[in-house]
């Protein structure tokens, strides 16, 4: 390769730089997007590590600890902290050398070769406690195999065969070196910082990039410049600094911006013979420009220095003294996608996919495109199968909860006749009994598993003798016990139940999942549900015929597979295989979904239990709710204004509480109301079912507690915290 190409290989700006985020007013959407896109290229494998082995010594007033750590992934290295004699606990710093750095000569225990080697010692003369650890890129292979070829380079390229990249692996070392020093006893956890020196600055910022605490301080010596100038200018740019594939996305200066509001501190030499100043002024600017648009101008600070490629330990101590000074405030959280006029910092809602889930959803996509089945094919057939182990029937996929509603009123034949629907349910449930042409009525619920209430669903059925469908619905993700009272109703007059289990997957009664009751169950995956795809939905029945004339309706009413003739006027409610790539690798960990909401839905309870003002919806015995919603009631016997509750929340205590289910009820809606008649709605229902006394106490008094897997104990902690606040 001559010198040319290279360069026209680097020249290229990122080509996603420039990808708009603006429009949606959130400073922090681009750099979650290069997070997000670091986080896939480095494929770090957590691992919690293992202190071994560790000695302890005091010399020259300094509290030394040598380690092993051991991880699971990577083996084990060495590391050696050090302690200030100063009151515990104490700020901290992770210390992350160069290529060349020596442990013994970072920690001061041999005298260094140079008076800026010592940077751990110095730190923690300056009162910090540091942790530095050997990276274990030098002398780990057999010299004479190695025969004179760099050890990292080989390293890389070892890794790089498995799609992986030595970066990556250092990182993962990095951020499980953080967790052992944040966890040490003579650190204050909130107040831990990262340095880094050239190579060490590259696993330093991709460490603060990735660590689940944001915010964390960096100073970064040595190591500010273009990716064009140090892997084709310079040639100085090593194979263990830059993730195999970021050009694509950011270039170095790009990063160092991503951490804004971090305190970030960047110190270069002009002497420096891996460096030039020109690029790294340029470099500057533009993480300037990064922390100017993200309002975080203060925040950063760039020295150019008369050294070489060295560190001014100085500075960096003094950058550290001022940005450990008091417990870290959090800061804005760039990984919430709230929005950034009051970012919620327990967020109603939050969609979390791993990063090994994304790739095999973006391999599975990649399958599809790279097959040209892009629809009802493999990814399909999958989805199906997977979701058959939590409906225990035989399944069909389509394109949404409303279609799989739609669809198996069309199946059953409900035109021009009554479709019973719970007056407490999303608009769906009706509107999908409307477009298959049926009258909707509506039934009022019981309180104790917010089902239909079965006596009023006996008065609805006396009241309405040309009833086609009933379509209970599993409120909250709880399969009432009452169910068994509406589905002896309806057996006993050959009525046909289609069970609305859009909130319900998962779920169980008696053992007996969700969607195996009716003669359907009807399943949406649309995001805010406990299972996904982006959109998506899927018909459970026990019927084999059932199933394939569902079959025929999702694909425009053919009148068999893969006929031109059409027999039925169908639609196009088919799931595209690059849904069912996310709705695969979702349900794959569904399991794990289930027992996470679960426990958190029983932490909830246990925290909850001492709080006044505020009851618990209690789960009806025999029912295995999956907790879509975690519901509760607060001031039961009195007024309480949600509205006012739920602004105090959130803006007094960051903590944003779910949407409820529902706060309208279904008549209430314009479109069921006169109104709509008078602007030629289809007639819907009038006032004579009501008053719906239960459904209306319900949707009046009930509120939601954020409640997804990625949910953390002190999160839940924080919204009890704050209930209890706002409510004594
Ligand atoms: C979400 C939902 C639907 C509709 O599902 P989509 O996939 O959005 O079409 C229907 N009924 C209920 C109760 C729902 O919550």
């Amino acid at each position: 390769m001559q010198i040319r190409h290279l360069h026209r290989l680097l020249a290229a700006e990122p080509a996603l730089r420039h990808t708009a985020f603006d429009g949606t007013g959130d400073r922090f959407a681009r750099a979650r997007h290069l997070r997000a896109a670091v986080e896939r290229l480095a494929r770090v494998e957590r691992a919690p590590l293992a202190v071994t082995d560790a000695r302890t010594s005091v010399r020259d007033g300094l509290h030394r600890e040598h380690m092993t750590l051991d991880s699971p992934v990577r083996g084990s290295f060495h590391g050696t902290l050090l302690a200030p004699p100063a009151a515990a606990p104490a700020p901290a710093v992770l210390v992350l050398g160069g290529r060349n750095a020596r442990l013994d000569q970072l920690t001061g225990d041999v005298p260094p070769d140079h008076p800026d080697r010592n940077v751990a010692e110095q730190l923690a003369r300056a009162g910090f406690v540091t942790l530095s650890f050997d990276h274990g890129i030098g002398g780990g292979l057999d010299a004479t195999r190695r025969a004179g070829r760099d050890e990292g380079t080989l390293l890389a390229h070892a890794f790089a065969l498995t799609g992986r990249s030595l970066l990556g692996a250092l990182v993962g070392d990095a951020l499980g070196a953080l967790d052992v020093l944040a966890a040490h006893p003579l650190v204050d956890p909130g107040r831990v910082g990262l340095f880094g020196h050239s190579l060490g600055a590259a696993v330093a910022l991709h460490t603060a990039l990735l660590a689940p605490r944001r915010g964390l301080p960096l100073c970064a010596a040595s190591h500010l410049a273009s990716y064009q100038a140090l892997y084709e200018r310079l040639l100085t740019g090593h194979e263990g600094a830059a993730l195999p594939g970021i050009l694509d996305y950011a270039d170095l200066p790009d990063l160092y911006g991503a951490l804004a509001p971090a305190p970030l501190q960047l110190q270069y030499g002009t002497a420096d013979s891996y460096l030039e100043p020109a690029d790294a002024r340029g470099a500057a600017d533009m993480v300037r420009a990064a922390y100017g648009a993200a309002e975080a101008s203060a925040s950063v600070e760039v020295h150019e220095l008369l050294m070489g490629h060295g560190t001014h330990v100085g500075h960096a101590a003094d950058f550290f003294a001022r940005a450990l000074s008091s417990p870290r405030s959090s800061p804005p959280s760039p990984a919430s996608p709230a929005s950034s006029s009051s970012p919620a910092e327990v967020p109603a809602q939050r969609i979390h996919f791993e990063v090994t889930d994304r790739r095999a959803v973006l391999d599975r996509v990649d399958a599809a495109l790279a097959s040209g089945i892009l629809t009802q094919g493999p990814q399909v057939a999958r989805f199906e199968e997977l979701s058959r182990v939590w409906t225990g029937t035989e399944t069909a996929a389509v394109a949404s909860g409303s279609a799989a509603l739609e669809i198996a009123l069309r199946v059953i034949g409900v035109a021009g006749r009554t479709v019973l629907v719970p007056v407490n349910t999303f608009f769906a449930t009706a509107a999908a009994a409307v477009r298959a042409q049926a009258t909707v009525r509506f039934v009022d619920i019981e309180l104790d598993g917010l089902g239909m209430d079965p006596d009023a669903l006996r008065d609805a059925l006396d009241r309405c003798p040309d009833t086609a469908a009933v379509l209970p619905v599993h409120i909250g993700g709880i399969v009432s016990p009452a169910l068994d009272g509406a589905l002896a109703h309806c057996r006993e007059r050959g009525i046909p139940v289609v069970e609305d289990a859009a909130h319900a997957f998962g779920a169980t009664l008696d053992g007996r999942p969700a969607g195996s009751f009716g003669r359907f169950g009807a399943f949406s995956f649309f995001p805010t549900k406990v299972a996904v795809s982006g959109e998506g939905g899927l018909l459970s029945a026990g019927l084999a015929d059932d199933l394939e004339q569902v079959r025929r309706w999702r694909d425009h009413g053919k009148s068999a597979q893969g006929s031109t003739l059409h027999d039925r006027p169908g639609g196009n409610w088919r799931l595209s295989e690059l849904h069912a790539a996310v709705g695969t690798v979702d349900l794959e960990r569904f399991a794990h979904t289930l027992a996470a909401r679960r426990e958190l839905a029983a932490r909830y309870d246990a925290l909850l239990a001492d709080v006044p003002g505020i009851r618990p919806h209690a789960v009806p015995t025999g029912s295995g709710s999956n907790f879509y919603k975690y519901l509760a009631y607060p001031d039961p016997e009195g007024p309480c204004d949600r509205a006012l509750l739920k602004k105090r929340l959130r803006e007094r205590h960051g903590v944003s509480l779910a949407g409820e289910v529902y706060d309208h009820l279904l008549c209430d809606h314009p479109y069921f109301t006169g109104d709509a008649q008078r602007s030629g709605g289809n007639g819907q229902p009038s006032g004579e079912d009501g008053p719906f006394e239960r459904a209306r106490w319900f949707a009046r008094h009930h509120i939601a507690l954020p409640l997804y897997p990625s949910l953390t104990e002190a999160e839940q902690i924080r919204v009890v915290t704050a209930l209890r606040g706002e409510l004594s």
